[in-house]
């Protein structure tokens, strides 16, 4: 099976402040605007081949075909605000991750949020429980704790099983996959930007391609529709900084955040 899956983060008012989802010139480069937003989902809903879908637990493992999964990270309060009521103008479905410890503070969904988003009928799933920095580099118990912490909070607060994961950050290892299934996750979605479906360990993998607010127009549709320009283009990149991550490790991420400090100034 084909799997298309769009990664969005936080959607903002289109003056208004960044009052949603972690602070910063980095997370801010995936936030929306609420004009951006519904003109991507209007992009994608003129094409006829493209509907969102909801994954069934066991999708990985059901028939051929293709499919458009909407999928949203970290637990931002513009999740039940902006985000849920411009998917509901259509009926379409969603998933959001949601980083546990963060539940209830500023910038993120109250309690009652998550529970509006299950009622609704997106599929809630965990984006660890305290966003570590680099998930891969955790010592293995930490990496397991992260799951099996953030998906206890989530059962107790829905009521209901949660078995379907994103990596925070993107930093996906075998390590990672390997503590998720152990702690009862069977849907696992990184930021690999392919669409093959994997499985590991008993849990299905996901790729998924980053939507940011430079994202264009025509790479959505190309996305959305699973032409193949745009994935082509974000796998090459991904490809690249995924070696200049390992290459740097530590060094990377103190580059990267200079970066931002600069282009701050
Ligand atoms: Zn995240």
């Amino acid at each position: 099976m084909k799997v298309t899956a769009l990664i969005y983060h936080d959607v903002l008012a289109d003056h208004g402040a960044d009052d949603s989802g972690f602070a910063g010139a980095d997370a801010r480069t995936y936030k929306l605007t609420e004009t951006q937003f519904h003109r991507h989902l209007d992009l994608i809903s003129a094409l006829p081949s493209a509907v969102p879908l909801r994954l069934a637990e066991r999708a990985g493992e059901e028939s051929s075909g293709a499919a458009l999964l909407l999928t949203f990270d970290d637990g931002g309060a513009s999740a039940p605000t902006r985000i849920m009521p411009a998917l509901r103008q259509r009926s379409w479905p969603a998933h959001f991750f949601v980083t546990t410890d963060r539940i209830g503070t500023p910038g993120f969904m109250t309690p009652q949020g998550v529970r509006e988003l299950h009622g609704a009928g997106h599929v809630v799933g965990t984006h660890s429980a305290s966003h570590p920095a680099r998930m891969s580099s955790l010592p293995y118990e930490l990496m397991c704790r992260e799951w099996s912490d953030s998906r206890a909070r989530l059962e107790d607060l829905l009521g209901t099983a949660v078995t379907v994961a994103s990596v925070p950050g993107g930093y996906y290892s075998h390590a990672v996959a390997r503590a998720a299934a152990q702690a009862g996750i069977r849907v696992l979605f990184t930021s690999e930007p392919q669409r093959s479906v994997r499985y590991i360990d008993g849990l299905t993998v996901i790729g998924r391609f980053s939507v940011t607010r430079r994202t264009s127009d025509a790479d959505i549709v190309s996305l959305a529709s699973g032409s193949g320009a745009a994935a082509v283009r974000q796998r090459l990149a991904w490809d690249t900084k995924k070696l200049a991550k390992r290459i740097g490790g530590e060094a990377w991420l103190t580059a990267r955040r200079r970066f931002f400090e600069l282009r701050r100034r």
